[in-house]
């Protein structure tokens, strides 16, 4: 890991996605002990600030790491053995069976992969689903890469469907969630945060989610991250289980509120937007994800109207099947303008934002990250424009929602510590990763 005191990063273009959304050509950005210390044109900074090292940005976007607000890393190692299945199906038959059967390694080598690409392609912060055993090794995956995240073992009690291996009593999901608490809530100086993630209403039952309420408020914040209204066939099995709607449910378990983010909330009545509105609960919106397993649209902008926050997020490689979050960007505003026949809807800026300072925001995390400003931590990521894909270049936010990939990206900076830069990973032998998972593959190849 390249650890420096000072640095001072240059760039063409700087998004800063303040509250301005604010440009500046020919940008530098001088950082010191891992925070944001000034902004400005090349010219000034250099005037008033000297490092130790400086980042030349010829052909270069630099933006604020992009935040992933809803991801499966430990569902890495299943890419590519999940596809063409309807959730229930995708659920039951591949990824259940697939994760409770990673030895603690497979869970580590699945969460390295699924933060490498992470990185690669140019997300710094993940709110991330572990799986229901050797959850150590998941978060262990995420300290040691360096990406920032919100993570968590999974909770679930109840799926009668699940593979023995993975099936614990309420009290044993609460006693090991808690010991993890108290082990890496606020690790690493505040970069890992632990959240209590609640698998969903079909694997969690009411005393489960009770206790989860209460383990909440016990712990400053800590946050709860659980699927909701996905598909109709869940949301249909979830009415017969509990006799009332999804968020209905949710809200009288006293879940909901604006430590709570929701991923997929497709499947809602007028009432139940009410209540993810009067809540303040935040929305995870996965586009491909949804896509994938045919769930359905999203009504994003009908949440944003309310003043509901919503974030982008990947979901799991079974979904997907990668960790692009450029690619989910352009999916999110394309499906939008579909389902409005508004080509007006969810613009580039409004979705930049959605994956930077909205996502950040969607996490409690904004007075810390998801934009380019004095004093914030120096998650940056620096997108390559010396390509055929990048000319004519007119915006550069255009150009990053519209046109850019993951592979644009450069280098990637986490808490003032460059990862990943001019394909070298600076915190993870790529070889190494590499034997693991071909390991894993081989072990499946009849
Ligand atoms: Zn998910």
């Amino acid at each position: 890991m390249v650890m420096l005191k000072d640095i001072i990063m240059e760039a063409d273009y700087l998004v800063c996605c303040n509250e301005k959304n604010q440009i500046i050509k020919d940008a530098a950005v001088y950082i010191s002990n891992s925070k944001i210390v000034a902004v400005g044109t090349k010219k000034a900074i250099v005037k008033d600030y000297s490092a130790t090292k400086i980042i030349g940005g010829k052909d270069k976007i630099l933006l604020p790491g992009l935040v992933n607000t809803h991801s499966h890393s430990v569902q890495a190692l299943l890419r590519g053995r999940a596809d063409d299945l309807a959730l229930l199906d995708w659920l039951r038959t591949v990824v259940l069976p697939g994760e409770s059967g990673f030895t603690p390694d497979e869970v580590y080598t699945s969460s390295l992969l699924g933060f490498a690409e992470m990185i690669r392609t140019g997300t710094t912060t993940a709110n991330d689903m572990l799986t229901t055993h050797n959850t150590e090794r998941g978060i262990q995956a995420a300290i040691d890469i360096g990406i920032r995240a919100r993570i968590g073992k999974m909770l679930m009690d109840t799926n009668n469907d699940s593979p023995d291996i993975i099936k614990e009593d309420s009290e044993t999901n609460i006693e090991s969630a808690t010991r993890q608490i108290e082990k890496f809530h606020g690790y690493a100086d505040n970069r890992i945060k632990y959240s209590l993630n609640a698998r969903f209403l079909l694997s969690c039952s009411p005393e489960l989610m009770k206790r989860i309420a209460e383990t909440q408020k016990i712990y400053p914040d800590l946050m709860i991250h659980s699927h909701a209204s996905e598909s109709k066939a869940e949301c249909t099995e979830v009415e017969k289980t509990y006799n009332m709607s999804y968020i209905r449910a949710l809200k009288n378990m006293g879940v909901l509120g604006f430590e709570t983010i929701l991923a997929h909330g497709i499947w809602l009545d007028d009432e139940e937007y009410k209540i993810i509105k009067e809540t303040n609960t935040r929305i995870a919106h996965n586009p491909s994800s949804n896509c994938k397993l045919a769930s359905g649209i999203c009504d994003v902008l009908r949440y944003q109207e309310m003043g509901v926050l919503v974030g982008i997020g990947t979901d799991g490689s079974p979904c997907n099947n990668n960790f692009d979050m450029f690619s989910d960007m352009r999916l999110a505003t394309f499906l939008q303008k579909v389902k409005h026949l508004n080509e007006k809807a969810l613009p580039a800026r409004k979705v930049l934002r959605m994956a930077t300072i909205e996502g950040s925001a969607a996490l409690n995390w904004e007075q810390e990250i998801g934009s380019i400003e004095n004093g914030k931590n120096a998650d940056l990521v620096m997108v390559d424009i010396n390509n055929l894909n990048a000319l004519p270049l007119y915006d550069p936010v255009s150009h990053l929602v519209y046109s850019a990939s993951g592979k644009d990206v450069s280098l990637t900076m986490i808490d003032g510590k460059i990862v990943y830069q001019d394909g070298q990973f600076k915190t993870l032998n790529y070889e190494t990763l590499k034997k693991a998972v071909i390991q894993y593959q081989n072990s499946w190849i009849e």
